[in-house]
Parts: C-alpha cells; sequence; structure tokens
C-alpha cells in the first residue's frame, strides 16, 4: 500500500515540460509544467518580422524549440497550459512594444488585440480558437485596458496556406474573409479613445500574408491596426 501511494505522489508531482517533454519538471502554481531551459527561452526580445510592411509584425521567438513546443501542445494536443503560456508570451511581447513606445500603455489608453482570422472548423476542433483564447489570456496579463475583439473568420472552404506562395496566400485569405460588422464597430468606438491602438495578433507567421490581408480589410473599414504580434516566425 505504501509503495502504491508512493508511486502515486511521483506520477502527480512529476510532469513533463509542456514544450519540451523533459520529465520531472515541477509544475509551477498556475499548473503550467515549464521546464527552466523552455521557461527562459520563452522570455527572450522579440524581433520584427523581415519582409513586412504594413503593419509591423513582430515574433516572439523563431518557430522552434520552445516557441514550437507551446504551438504545438495548444493547438495539436490541446493542452489549456499551453494555451496559458502562449498568452503570457504574446503579453510579453506586447509589453515589449509598450516599452519602445510602438503600443500605448494600456494603463493609459485602451489596447484593442485583434485575434487574425481562423476557420469556424479549426476554431471547433481544438476547444475555441486558440489564437483567440491566447489573447485572452494576454489582455489579463497586461491588465489595464485591454481588450480582445474577434472581428473575422475564415470561410470553412478555406485552402490550407501551406505550399502557397506570398500572393496566392493573400488571395486565399481576401475571398474567404468574413468580417464580423458588429464587432468591428465596438473596435471604432474603444479607438475613439485619444492614444487607443489596436494590435493584431496571430500564433505562427510565415510571410506575414494573413496578418497584412487582415490589416487591408480592417484598415478598408476605418480600423487601422498600429502593429502585430505572433507567437512565432517560422
Ligand atoms: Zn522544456
Amino acid at each position: 500500500m505504501g509503495e502504491l501511494l508512493g508511486e502515486l505522489t511521483g506520477l502527480v508531482w512529476r510532469e513533463d515540460c509542456l514544450a519540451c517533454g523533459r520529465v520531472g519538471t515541477p509544475r509551477a502554481a498556475a499548473g503550467v509544467a515549464l521546464c527552466r531551459a523552455c521557461g527562459l527561452q520563452l522570455r527572450g526580445a522579440p524581433s520584427r518580422v523581415a519582409d513586412t510592411a504594413s503593419p509591423p509584425v513582430f515574433a516572439a521567438g523563431p518557430y522552434g524549440g520552445a516557441y514550437r513546443g507551446v504551438v504545438l501542445a495548444a493547438k495539436e494536443h490541446l493542452r489549456p497550459d499551453a494555451v496559458q503560456v502562449a498568452g503570457s508570451v504574446l503579453a510579453g511581447t506586447v509589453r515589449h512594444l509598450v516599452a519602445r513606445g510602438l503600443v500605448a500603455d494600456p494603463r493609459l489608453a485602451p489596447v484593442v488585440l485583434l485575434p487574425a482570422p481562423t476557420t469556424r472548423r479549426a476554431a471547433r476542433d481544438r476547444g475555441g480558437c486558440v489564437v483567440q483564447r491566447s489573447a485572452v489570456v494576454a489582455a489579463h496579463d497586461l491588465g489595464g485596458e485591454t481588450h480582445v475583439v474577434a472581428t473575422a473568420t475564415l470561410a470553412s472552404g478555406t485552402q490550407d496556406s501551406v505550399g502557397l506562395g506570398r500572393g496566392e496566400r493573400q488571395a486565399n485569405i481576401a475571398s474567404n474573409l468574413r468580417i464580423d460588422e458588429g464587432a468591428l464597430r465596438r473596435v471604432r468606438r474603444l479607438l475613439r479613445t485619444p492614444g487607443s491602438v489596436a494590435c493584431i495578433v496571430d500564433d505562427v507567421t510565415t510571410t506575414g500574408a494573413t496578418v497584412a490581408r487582415f490589416a487591408t480589410a480592417l484598415a478598408a473599414r476605418g480600423v487601422v491596426p498600429v502593429v502585430a504580434v505572433v507567437l512565432a516566425q517560422a
């Protein structure tokens, strides 16, 4: 009996790092098991994604190592703790941009996070859109006047952009983008406050095509995002 209890306790206490799978990672108070190496990696400074014009896109990190681990754990393995980590990483990136004067301080003016569109089916398969859920965590982390407004989805027939060139990706997104006008009205209201900014949020970017096309569609409707923040650049 004592042995069995010992085994069970061991099972409870020893968790695998959600990003790299390292065994024996202690679980933090928030219920997140992240090893020290991955935790350090995820706190790195964001970098600007090359070859994007308007708005500038900043990635928290490269699509590899801990970043890839977190994205896969959230999107493929549907781990809620990975969504928590993704949200914290996004919040850290926004804070970097606040420090550089690119984004308003949410304690002083509204910061409106706009999750990049995904297909409803992808969202349903993943128990809700991962990007949107991460944005909600980020908004909670950032506090103040941070809002998350889902303004768009992609039509269910949208082709996977893997294997498409930048132009083809843009056309693919453009023809399938569905804007929620009601949500957009809410964004416009929030942006009436002086100093407020809109910021697109996404998980992984390759060419920045989705972000660029989404930003164009928003701008045509009177919402101009100043910046886009992604978890990782592939
Ligand atoms: Zn790890």
